[in-house]
């Protein structure tokens, strides 16, 4: 039986099912969960949507429909089924690891090449360039019917995981076009989630941006941003995680790379770059993610961290 057919097995058996994203989730996270709860409504199922972290959605991501639906929380319901999206490795369903693990069946739907499969069935596609790209070929399968909502979900996860349709195969754009053929308005849902700025959120980014470091580990060079709390507290999520935009490529840099203390003296590090496996780096610090974007958790003082990540990159360079 082919992947596809024993998610659908799996689906068809279950009656009541808790999708379940990652925490500190991307667009394409939700887009996911909210996608995936429709798609199954729309099958007759009961479903909802589940993040395992106590904080809510940032203002951007609760554009996407459904997305104000979505619950936070440790815990789940009884259910027949968890499906968990675009969700790398069990660790990243945050605070519902022990129920997504105690779960009768466990569907994961993701696209890190670092997925281990922790599922009853995985539906691992490396090349998929969003995991909402692996449910619109899902869908088609299981006879969901696409309408405006389901593809705004969709095309959430699609338009940010490309960077804006920047990177990926032909497909993707086969796929928007899909998308786009339900009548979606593809520039507000841009400006939703990807370009909106408060003037604050602005000065912001000046002022993190100013302080940008371009350093030198043996031969590579390495741009980071420094985003510590007292810089970013209040400000939107989307436009700290914009930042490391301005250190993907850099001149002189291979490597670029955001310190975001998230609370005071825990830092999410985001890492990027055009011609080195990054996933590798993240992995030896405790995170993962794909080979040119992935990111990892420490705590510490900056200067720690930096140096922290400085002794990962002389090890691996060895
Ligand atoms: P970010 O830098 O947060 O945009 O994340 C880039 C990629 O790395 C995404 O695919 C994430 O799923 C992955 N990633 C980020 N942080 C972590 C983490 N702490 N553990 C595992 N994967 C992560
Ligand atoms: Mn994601
Ligand atoms: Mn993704």
């Amino acid at each position: 039986m082919s992947r596809f057919a024993q998610a659908r097995y799996l689906i068809e058996k279950a009656a009541r099912v808790a999708v379940v994203g990652h925490l500190r989730p991307d667009a394409d996270a939700v887009g996911s969960v909210t996608a995936m709860v429709s798609a199954l409504r729309f099958l007759g199922k009961k479903a909802d949507g589940f993040i395992g972290q106590a904080q809510p959605l940032p203002a951007n991501l609760r554009s996407i429909p459904g997305a104000e639906e979505i619950t936070v929380s440790a815990e789940l319901p009884p259910v027949d089924l968890v499906i968990a999206v675009d969700c790398g490795s069990l660790d990243r369903t945050g605070g519902l690891a022990d129920a997504v693990a105690a779960a009768p069946d466990c569907l994961v739907i993701d696209h890190h090449a670092s997925n281990p499969g922790f599922g009853t069935v995985n539906i691992i596609d490396a090349e998929a360039e969003s995991t909402t790209l692996i449910l619109f070929r899902l869908f088609s399968t299981l006879g969901v019917e696409l309408d405006a909502t389901l593809a705004h979900s969709l095309y959430a996860g699609l338009v940010t995981d490309t960077g804006s349709f920047r990177w990926g195969t032909p497909r993707m754009h086969l796929v928007a076009a899909e998308l786009m053929k339900t009548g979606i308005d593809t520039r507000r849902i841009a400006e939703e989630l990807i370009d909106g700025n408060s003037v604050g959120d602005l000065q912001m980014i000046g002022s993190v941006l100013s302080g940008v470091t371009l350093m030198t580990v043996g031969s590579l060079g390495v741009a980071y941003l420094v985003a510590d709390a007292d810089t970013i507290y209040g400000h939107s999520a989307s436009a700290v995680e914009s930042l490391v935009d301005f250190v993907r490529v850099v001149d002189n840099a291979q490597l670029g790379v955001v310190f975001k203390e998230t609370s005071r003296g825990r830092w999410a590090v985001s890492l990027r770059s055009s011609s080195m496996d990054v996933s590798r780096i993240a992995t030896r610090l405790g995170g993962g993610g794909h080979v040119p974007a992935a990111g990892y958790t420490t705590s510490g003082r900056v200067d720690t961290i930096v140096q922290e990540l400085v002794t990962v990159l002389e090890e691996l360079s060895d």
